[in-house]
């Protein structure tokens, strides 16, 4: 009888019950994890350099990252002055070098031994006294046996991670190695592939079990990279297999009637426009129509930076929903964003015989039942409200379209629940968070998307600029100056939740501060959170009426916000948001014909500046992000105006990580994919398993089933999080 990797590691000779306690502490129960456990990087010996050559390379000017191997011949740590350092000195057949730590001293006096050999991998230098010298580097330690193997053959050494409380129980590299190789050999028959064969032979991927082996011990780089695009491939590809099931599903239902266009009401529309609609907007409306008018329901994204007049978009779809004697709704993250929403809308739809309804949480308890009865019984009807709105038992007359404003707000399981739960046939998804491609082929995977590129003419680009705050003066004069001239201003502060109370009270003394500042004819107004929806309302009408000419705001003000007269937002402590929000505070201006502007404070000089063309910037490494991810977001903002540009760095910053959000997207994170440069490889994956589905969608078919077999096997908590039954 076959043996199954689904069974415990226990079972395996060399490791039984106590190692296998061992072994679960860090995630590996099964055969299984255990085959999958692969190493964190590898060594070969084409790429790495003896001392006489790395001094060499220096002297050349290049500064790149170096792998050298040496045997310790000394450690030492030296004092100088308060400051304390440790040193290692190892030679290897050419020289010496030294490797050299300033932090974390106390950890490595331990780990170097004197006659050990180790893989030290950083940019080196040469000291003032022609050391040639590695700070804080990777090091890997190199068992006597490998070093003799590796010197010999030459072959790739792998490097596995192994926490220190496995070591102290004596499983070390060379053990795991060895454990791995067995299981490899005793179970291989076992290793059923999850790919289907003909999507293997047609892009040449490798078979999983050849797959395993070649990842725990490669023969060669270039079987080891094959290797990898097959994980990448299987990763990306089960990704997009639940997608598709997703996409099948919520797409699978009939309309009960596709809608007609009122052509009439439209034009009459249009007229009342104080602007014509931007080539753009007129292109995502046609896509948008004819999903209306088709008998599939709608089920779509679209994308538009901020600014880039959404809003008008979804209010002529919901129009054309009214016109077919449906009622229409409009979901928005925020009760500030509902009022203004409400206004512009009632606005617009003056003319029109259309009710125009807000519902949130801070309705008085008759307006809100004078509401429910209007949901019930009204057609001509908008309904805008927060997430509440659709999360109670609310009675519809007939829903016709839910519009999504500022998706990213709510996540991606809410959207779904919303879908799923068959309100209405026909959901608009708007967004402003500008994610890359890749990310939204998964993401947002299972809609249609459209997409708005350029923003509505006469808008200039909004000027940004650092500034660090002993330059404040000069600021507020700058921001009198242009009030003087007939414009209005936002002024941030950051308010972050664990020391709420003590920004709040910066913010309300800031704001008494201010109020002084500015001359007599200058009116500050202050907004946050905590004031309750009447208060926060009217502050925010007197700013759309001009009324209140300089805004403190706390980040309240975050999203969607459309006062088109305000120019200037300054954001203090600017170092302190991420680069998303920073762009999308920055959106609040630029929404008129005056030259706007985004001021940046903070207390920190910014460091070096950055170029974000380079190859440098390209492979920084991750401590070095770490370290000036503040200045690295800050230059960005300076750099770039598009937030599909910022979202691109953004990645970078957040790097691998909780890139889906994965209790919000249902999806699970990527280990062996990279988001950003596996882009073609997602491409591949994601029409295969779209093909698949449609033409297989329960899986039955027995080319299909291995694909089956291992979505139960791997990804059925995905599944239960995506809601695909
Ligand atoms: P967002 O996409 O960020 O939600 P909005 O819908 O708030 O953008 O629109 C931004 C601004 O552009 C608003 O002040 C809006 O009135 C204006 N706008 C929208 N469409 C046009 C257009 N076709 N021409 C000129 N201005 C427009
Ligand atoms: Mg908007």
């Amino acid at each position: 009888m076959s043996k199954s990797i689904l069974e415990s590691v226990q079972y395996l000779k060399s490791v039984g019950p106590k190692r296998a306690k061992l072994f679960s502490e860090i995630g590996i129960n099964t055969i299984y994890d255990l085959l999958f456990y692969f190493p964190k990087r590898y060594i070969d010996r084409s790429t790495i350099l003896d001392s006489k050559k790395v001094r060499e390379y220096i002297s050349k000017g290049y500064t790149g990252e170096i792998t050298i191997i040496g045997k310790v011949i000394d450690t030492s740590s030296i004092s100088y002055g308060r400051k304390r350092i440790f040193k290692v000195t190892l030679s290897d057949p050419t020289g010496k070098f030294e490797l050299v730590w300033f932090q974390g001293i106390k950890y490595f006096k331990d780990v170097f031994q004197i006659d050990q050999f180790y893989a030290v991998s950083s940019k080196p230098v040469i000291s003032k006294y022609n050391h040639l010298q590695f700070m804080h580097p990777d090091f890997d330690r190199i068992v006597d046996e490998e070093n003799y193997n590796f010197l010999n053959t030459g072959k790739i050494i792998p490097f596995y991670t192994i926490p220190q409380k496995i070591k102290n129980k004596s499983i070390g590299e060379l053990g795991i190695r060895k454990i791995i190789g067995a299981a490899v050999e005793i179970y291989s028959d076992s290793i059923a592939d999850t790919i289907p064969n003909f999507i293997l032979k047609k892009y040449d991927l490798m078979e999983l079990l050849e797959t395993i082996k070649t990842m725990h011990l490669p023969s060669s780089y270039e079987m080891l990279k094959k290797a990898q695009k097959r994980l990448k491939f299987e990763e990306l590809f089960f990704i997009q297999i639940l997608v598709a099931l997703r996409r099948k599903k919520i797409f699978s239902k009939k309309k009960d009637k596709p809608f007609t266009t009122n052509a009439d009401l439209i034009k009459k529309f249009l007229h009342c426009l104080p602007y014509e609609l931007t080539k753009d907007q007129k292109k995502v409306l046609k896509e948008i129509r004819s999903d209306l008018e088709s008998r599939v329901p709608m089920n779509r994204l679209l994308q538009g930076d901020v600014g880039s007049g959404k809003t008008l978009v979804a209010l002529i779809a919901m129009l054309i929903t009214i016109g077919n004697g449906y009622q229409a709704a409009l979901m928005v993250p925020t009760e500030i964003l509902a009022s203004q929403h409400c206004r512009t809308f009632k606005n617009f739809l003056k003319d029109f015989d259309i009710e125009v309804i807000d519902v949130t949480g801070s309705n008085s308890s008759r307006e809100r039942k004078s509401a429910l009865q209007k949901l019930k019984s009204e057609a001509k009807l908008i309904v805008i409200g927060t997430h509440a709105l659709f999360e109670e038992k609310i009675e519809f007359m007939n829903l016709g379209l839910v519009v999504i404003d500022e998706q990213h707000r709510f996540g991606v399981a809410q959207r779904g629940r919303l879908i799923d739960k068959g309100i209405t046939q026909n959901v608009l998804v708007m967004t402003a968070t500008p994610i890359p491609r890749t990310l939204a082929m998964t993401v947002y995977g299972e809609l249609d998307v459209s997409i708005i590129e350029n923003k509505p003419g006469g808008i200039l680009p909004i000027k940004t600029v650092y500034r660090k705050d002993n330059k404040l003066d000069s600021i507020y004069k700058f921001i009198g100056e242009e009030i003087d001239k007939g414009r209005q201003c936002y002024i941030v502060y950051p308010l972050i939740e664990e020391s709420e109370k003590i920004d709040l009270k910066a913010a309300e003394i800031y704001y008494e501060k201010l109020k002084n500042y500015f001359s007599k004819n200058i009116t500050v107004g202050l907004l946050h959170g905590k004031m309750n929806a009447d208060e926060k309302d009217s502050v925010m009408s007197e700013f759309a009426e001009g009324k209140i000419n300089v805004l403190i705001s706390t980040t309240v003000i975050e999203v969607g916000i459309d006062v088109p007269n305000a120019s200037i937002i300054l954001i203090n402590d600017a170092d302190r948001f991420g680069l998303a929000q920073l762009h999308q505070l920055r959106g609040r201006v630029g929404r008129g014909e005056a030259h706007s502007y985004c001021i940046l404070m903070s207390k920190y000089e910014l460091g070096k500046s950055i170029d974000f063309s380079s190859e440098d910037f390209e492979y920084l490494s991750n401590a070095e992000i770490e370290r000036n991810k503040a200045s690295i977001r800050l230059a960005a903002m300076v750099k770039f105006g598009s937030g599909f540009d910022l979202s691109e760095i953004d990645l970078k910053l957040r790097g691998p990580g909780n890139i889906f959000g994965s209790q919000q997207s249902g999806l699970p994170e990527l280990i062996f994919a990279d988001i950003i440069h596996d882009y073609d490889l997602l491409v591949l994956a994601r029409a295969e398993a779209q093909a698949i589905i449609e033409s297989d969608p329960q899986l039955k078919k027995e080319e299909n089933f291995s694909i089956k077999k291992n979505l139960i096997a791997c990804y059925s908590e995905n599944i239960k999080l995506s809601n695909i039954a």
